[in-house]
């Protein structure tokens, strides 16, 4: 969020009171938080907008910062089943654009795409680089992890992809607590055929198994079927989720107190 005010010409909110924000709307909304074991969550939402009056193209003067928290229930009801995603003819960002920060504009924008996709009968879009529509960006509102067939984790590297909190500790997870190898470089999407298992990654589902991609009618259906989560990203998914309920010990810092 500190990043993405900065692309944006907003005043970044400093981290230490970003923090001590986040503890005071727990704290206040404590009655919200769903019950330990539910698998339902408090969602945190900051978000920053500006307030002034302008007219015309330049940044204001004057801007609030928000949080707002909403309980939500599990992400996955009845298991997490795989999805089918489609590769997208609409383009998400830019290279040098703003695809890298966490903007309404990259969302408003993905809206037709989306609404398109699900007609269609797809959960979501993968975008594909708009240079040369060959390398494997991310979806519109997660990031895409792939296991390949020895069993290592491979993360798409790109400057214009959001750089997804769920994806870097998946990593974290992956190196330190798994002993996977994990390499992040630039995927091609001639390369996916080779690839055991896909999964989207964000904060409200951290994992969600991809079954098959379908590339203009060509289907790439990966190993791990459609029934369940290939054995790595289902790992990964215990493993960190176990890291959130608080089962398994958590990396320095991860975890903060709310008194
Ligand atoms: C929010 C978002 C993600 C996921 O990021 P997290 O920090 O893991 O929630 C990935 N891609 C896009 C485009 C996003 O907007």
């Amino acid at each position: 969020m500190y990043d993405s005010a900065k692309r944006l010409e907003m005043p970044p909110f400093p981290v230490d009171r970003f923090i001590d924000a986040v503890h005071q709307v727990v704290a206040a909304n404590a009655d919200w938080v769903p019950p330990y074991g539910s698998g339902a969550t408090l969602y945190i939402r900051p978000y920053m907008f500006a307030s002034s009056p302008v007219i015309g193209v330049k940044p204001a003067d004057e801007y609030q910062f928000r949080i707002f928290v909403t309980p939500v229930g599990p992400y996955f009801k009845g298991g997490a089943k795989p999805i089918v995603v489609k590769i997208s003819d609409f383009d998400r960002a830019a290279p040098r654009g703003t695809g890298h920060i966490k903007a309404g504009l990259n969302y408003a924008m993905s809206l037709h795409a989306i609404v398109t996709a699900h007609a269609e009968g797809f959960a979501e879009n993968i975008y594909l680089d708009p240079a040369t529509r060959t390398k494997i960006e991310e979806t519109g509102g997660a990031n895409i992890i792939f296991v390949d067939k020895d069993g290592n984790l491979i993360v798409p590297k790109s400057d214009s992809i959001l750089p997804s909190i769920t994806r870097r500790s998946i990593v974290y997870v992956a190196e330190k607590y798994l002993g996977l190898k994990v390499t992040e470089r630039e995927v091609l999407l001639s390369e996916v055929p080779d690839f055991k298992e896909c999964g989207l990654c964000g904060t409200a589902a951290v994992i969600s198994p991809v079954g098959k991609i379908n590339d203009h009618g060509k289907e790439i259906a990966f190993s791990s079927g459609m029934e369940k989560m290939g054995p790595v990203i289902q790992k990964l998914y215990d493993t960190l989720t176990g890291i959130q309920m608080g089962s398994i010990e958590a990396p320095a810092g991860w975890i903060h107190k709310v008194e």
